[in-house]
């Protein structure tokens, strides 16, 4: 507001000296003075108010002790793929006890969620000597996300997710819902009122094709058309939804990949940062040269696959991706340096040890 006043002044100066002068010339050379005053005026009282971003500086991570923490952020990734959570315990059904369970498993084992977002743009940040989980939903099952009357089922996977997070400071909200229409969550009603939520609660819509499809077998033209009307359909339900990853029915995509990167079908564009399979091992780091986003392994949340990734990531901690805790570096063994990809280090300092 500052500078708005000084302009103003600035200009009735000048306008009173142009019309006390009163010729033509010196008048056209005074408004172009103006112009430059008030231009640099502007300028230099926005800088006396605030310093440019470029002087603010970021608050360091405190040094940590390589050799204790043994960070190793070249290590595999649980990314987690749910199904159903309800009352049964099944291959495609968690029992809802079960998964609460598996939250505080992952918890006292040092696991902290991360978006699926952040981990493929390698924007992991957790504490260092923890390490970064993703959660991913498929199919959009009732069980999932229910409401009971206008309260959320507390035994559905948002509630126990966000009463995990109230109760557990450090673990953040974040999971990936890979829903296909045109019934997400199973309560027509509600598919507005579920999707908002989601979203106002940090959390991601994902795309899980429209119609649950097997991409491989269309046409380029009409996989574009699932993936696109999938993105199409979030947004009308939560204009804010950033659909920006999909989860492959049945684990396949397109015959051309291009398709499943970006595309447009009847004014409606799309583009995938990610693309999951259905299994079945923990994906790598994603600043390995090795990483292929689009194709991103998952480990299956059931409790023979979560018994056997965990306990060999306990028996062999080297293979597990630990944080330094430092947003600004990429810190691994010297054996792995070798590893990294230095396109993909989104401006964090390779560091090893
Ligand atoms: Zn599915």
């Amino acid at each position: 507001m500052r500078g708005v006043f000084s302009i103003t002044k600035t200009y009735y100066n000048w306008f009173m000296m142009t019309k006390i002068l009163s010729t033509r010339r010196l008048q056209l050379l005074l408004i172009l003075l103006l112009i430059v005053s008030a231009t640099g005026c502007g300028t230099k009282s926005r800088d006396s108010i605030r310093p440019p971003q470029k002087n603010v500086k970021k608050p360091k991570a405190p040094p940590i002790d390589l050799q204790k923490i043994k960070p190793n952020e070249l290590g595999k990734v649980l990314i987690l793929e749910y199904h159903d959570v309800s009352d049964k315990e099944a291959r495609w059904s968690r029992h809802y006890n079960n998964f609460k369970a598996d939250l505080q498993r992952l918890y006292q084992a040092g696991y902290r969620p991360v978006s699926l977002r952040d981990f493929v743009r390698n924007r992991i940040s957790v504490p260092a000597g923890m390490s970064p989980v993703v959660f991913t939903f498929d199919d959009a099952t009732e069980g999932q996300f229910r409401y009971t009357d206008t309260a959320i089922d507390p035994n559905c996977a948002v509630a126990i997710l966000e009463d995990f997070h109230e109760k557990h400071p450090g673990w953040a909200l974040e999971a990936t819902f890979y829903v296909y229409y045109p019934n997400p969550f199973r309560q027509p009603k509600l598919i507005e009122k579920k999707l908002r939520h989601i979203i106002s609660q940090g959390m991601d819509i994902g795309n899980h094709t429209y119609s649950h499809v097997n991409l491989k077998k269309l046409s380029s033209i009409d996989a574009a058309k699932e993936i696109a009307l999938s993105v199409q359909a979030a947004r009308n339900y939560a204009p804010k939804a950033i659909v920006d990853s999909i989860a492959l029915p049945y684990g396949l995509g397109p015959v051309d990949e291009a398709v499943l990167r970006s595309g447009e079908y009847d004014g409606q564009n799309y583009q995938n940062i990610a693309a999951l399979l259905v299994g079945a091992e923990p994906a790598l780091s994603p600043a390995d040269t090795k990483f292929n986003p689009y194709r991103l392994p998952r480990v299956q949340a059931i409790q023979s696959e979560l018994d056997m990734w965990l306990g060999y990531f306990k028996r062999h901690p080297e293979k597990r991706y630990i944080s330094d805790g430092d947003p600004d570096t990429i810190t691994a063994p010297k054996s792995l340096a070798g590893n990294i990809d230095h396109g993909r280090l989104a401006g964090k300092r390779p560091r090893s040890y």
